[in-house]
């Protein structure tokens, strides 16, 4: 059995090295030779329009999935015509589009803040006389890592964050100030039969994931369970989503999904009996979905911008170090550690000793 995969970054790598004992070979395309899954797996460099990186791709793969959602959904309808992808082309195309995952989310009776589309200058006054401020507007496509959004506080951020962005579809949201932030990870087969993974506390700096620990929370497990299977089934989803979610005044409300494996689910690889990549790649393939029950504390950091003394890090009990190969540079993901621990309180030793390694570069 053979798997493609569009995008060669570390969540494709991450799902080759799943792949692997399973008796699954993948390949990748992504446009830079440089893309780490090439370490892992043989690598098509080609520009995701190029119609003989995509030929070079179906032709290996029997199944092809995809890592980020920026790929053209065209593309990859245009794929799913000689081969099954997964997720389907429906699910890529709303969740790359804050707008239409918003009014989906809405449609469903999943909770958001307020939120309205900016085209131009009228719309976006429009759109903060109906919501007030503080308010974020953000690119409806493309952003990652907190790019291509802005908090506004007054009108005259509005005009100047207009003035930077304007010029493709936006949308503004309502300021949420949240207790915390939260996401629930799940699992869907291709007979719709679903798994969950605990809900997982997240921690952003500058808008970048930091940090990343589950968490038990019955109620809002089941509130989370429930709003990402309705969004799953909706879209006709195979494969594992994430969802993030606020949690504002003792209650979810949706921010985003992803329609891939997510970092806030990296720490599955050591502290779930079946990690976030692996039940991917069952989906995908369409194996039987494998247990997502917790094997004991664990958290995991983000490695942002520089890579710290891995040889101190690494005598640290209990650590994990997964490295994507990537050069430096600030604000950019080139690897992360997972620290298990046998009970609550070691977890807690040994992250503070963590914390006190890592130098990131945001
Ligand atoms: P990701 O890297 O998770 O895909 P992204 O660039 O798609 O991020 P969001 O998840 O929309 O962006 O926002 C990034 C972070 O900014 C959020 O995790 C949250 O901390 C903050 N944020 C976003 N929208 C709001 C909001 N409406 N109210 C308050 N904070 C927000
Ligand atoms: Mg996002
Ligand atoms: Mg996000």
């Amino acid at each position: 059995m053979k798997l493609g995969i569009i995008g060669a970054g570390q969540l494709g790598q991450m799902m080759a090295l799943a792949a692997r004992p399973l008796g699954i070979d993948t390949a990748f395309l992504d446009p830079s030779a440089q893309a780490c899954g090439g370490r892992v797996g043989e690598l098509y460099c080609a520009d995701y329009a190029d119609p003989t990186g995509l030929q070079q791709l179906a032709e290996f793969a029997d199944v092809i999935s995809f890592e980020f959602e920026n790929v053209p959904p065209a593309i990859v309808a245009e794929l799913a015509r000689s081969r099954p992808v997964y997720p389907p082309a429906e699910a890529l195309a709303t969740a790359r589009d804050r707008w239409a995952e918003k009014t989906l989310f809405l449609s469903l009776g999943i909770e958001t803040a307020p939120v309205a589309e900016v085209n131009d200058q009228a719309s976006l006054v429009e759109a903060v006389r109906q919501i007030g401020l503080p308010a974020v507007l953000k690119t409806r496509t493309l952003g990652y890592d907190g790019k291509g959004q802005k908090v506004l506080r007054d009108a005259q951020d509005a005009a100047d964050t207009f003035a930077e962005l304007g010029g493709v579809p936006l949308i503004l949201e309502g300021f949420i100030d949240f207790e915390f932030e939260l996401s629930c990870i799940g699992v869907r087969d291709q007979n719709g039969a679903c798994v969950f993974y605990p809900l997982i506390r997240n921690e952003h700096r500058q808008g970048i994931l930091h940090r990343s620990q589950p968490m038990q929370d019955p109620r809002l497990q089941a509130l989370a369970e429930q709003a990402v299977e309705s969004v799953m089934s909706a879209l006709n989803y195979v494969g594992t989503l994430a969802f993030e979610f606020f949690v504002h005044k003792g209650q979810l409300m949706a921010n985003e999904i992803a329609p891939r494996v997510h970092n806030s689910g990296h720490w599955t690889i050591e502290g779930s009996r079946c990690s976030q990549f692996e039940n991917h790649v069952r989906a995908v393939m369409n194996l039987p979905l494998g247990s997502t029950e917790s094997v004991g504390p664990v958290a995991m950091y983000n490695v942002i911008g520089k890579r710290p003394e891995t040889q101190a890090l690494l005598a640290v009990p209990g650590l994990h170090w997964h490295d994507y190969g990537k050069s430096e540079r600030p604000g950019r993901k080139i690897a992360h550690i997972t620290v298990t621990a046998a009970n609550d309180a070691q977890l807690a030793e040994r992250c503070a000793s963590v914390e006190a390694l890592l130098i990131n570069d945001l």
